[in-house]
């Protein structure tokens, strides 16, 4: 029986993973086939060992995401270096914390950039392609625990992952019939440096891990089988999903 999770000859495009969560799920993609390429503005180059130390082919492209202006190129670059793209996994982001009556307007606007207009305008880009070509595509958007609750201190965190929440659903009903699913992962709290400020807290990180049923937080690799899933054959009818991969956080 063929494996539906075999990414063999398949194609991924992610963003923001020379470290972290994008890391994770960069290599578990590349460990299930896939060839990779990484979308960012420091060079990949432990990710791109990784990738390649399993055999696969891997192309770095430098990108900012704080301007849409790079993005139709990142799917041509991909096409061009690997020759084709069939899964796109949006997951740079970026955070700012401050009490919400001194919040800025420069901290509003660096982290909606990064983290949801950029996200909507690589999506836009990779649609167009998927659909002028025909065919299958799969796209992964990264949402957080912040796209389901409040949050504290991190008040455009909040409003961009409550808006990737929201835009996964919406591509998902324009882009369905088409051959494209959308669908995200929420991660719960993962060691990387987006948590660093939290983990440096100890009455925070006491109480984050007191409240996680796994009891642990998450590490990258954590979110490696979901988006395996995500981009694969097996998630086929899986359409506008918002995945909590989280420890049980939200069941709590
Ligand atoms: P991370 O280690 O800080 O990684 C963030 C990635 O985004 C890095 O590659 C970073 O590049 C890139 N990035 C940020 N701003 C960028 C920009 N303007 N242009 C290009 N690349 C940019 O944090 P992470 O936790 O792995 O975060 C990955 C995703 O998971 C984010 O969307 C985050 O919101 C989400 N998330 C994280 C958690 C968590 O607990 N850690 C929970 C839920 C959701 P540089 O290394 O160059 O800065």
């Amino acid at each position: 029986m063929a494996n539906p999770f075999d990414l063999s000859g398949k194609v991924a495009l992610v963003t923001g993973a020379n470290t972290g969560i994008g890391q994770g799920i960069a290599v578990a993609l590349a460990e299930a086939g896939a060839d990779v390429a990484v979308a960012g503005r420091t060079p990949p180059d432990e990710t791109q060992a990784m990738v390649e130390a399993l055999g696969r082919r891997f192309l770095p492209i430098a990108a900012d995401f704080t301007s849409i202006e790079p993005l139709p190129r990142l799917i041509e670059e991909t096409v061009a270096g690997l020759g084709r793209v069939d899964i796109l996994v949006n997951n740079a982001g970026t955070i700012r914390r401050a009490d919400s009556v001194d919040f800025t307007e420069a901290d509003w606007d660096a982290v909606m950039d990064v983290n949801l207009k950029s996200v909507f305008f690589l999506c836009q880009a990779f649609a167009r392609h998927v659909i002028g070509r025909g065919g299958k595509g799969k796209i992964i958007n990264i949402a957080s625990m912040l796209s389901f609750q409040g949050g504290i201190r991190v008040p455009s965190y909040t409003a961009s992952k409550g808006g990737v929440a929201g835009i996964t659903k919406l591509l998902a009903n324009e882009w369905a019939a088409k051959g494209i699913n959308v669908n995200a992962i929420a991660p719960g709290y993962v060691e990387t440096n987006n948590t660093a400020a939290l983990r440096a807290d100890a009455q925070r990180s006491a109480d984050i891990l007191a409240r996680i049923p796994a009891g642990r937080w998450s590490v990258p690799s954590d979110m490696g089988g979901p988006a395996v899933f995500l981009a694969s054959d097996a998630s086929d009818y899986v359409h506008g999903t918002i995945l909590p991969v989280d420890g049980g956080w939200l069941a709590r």
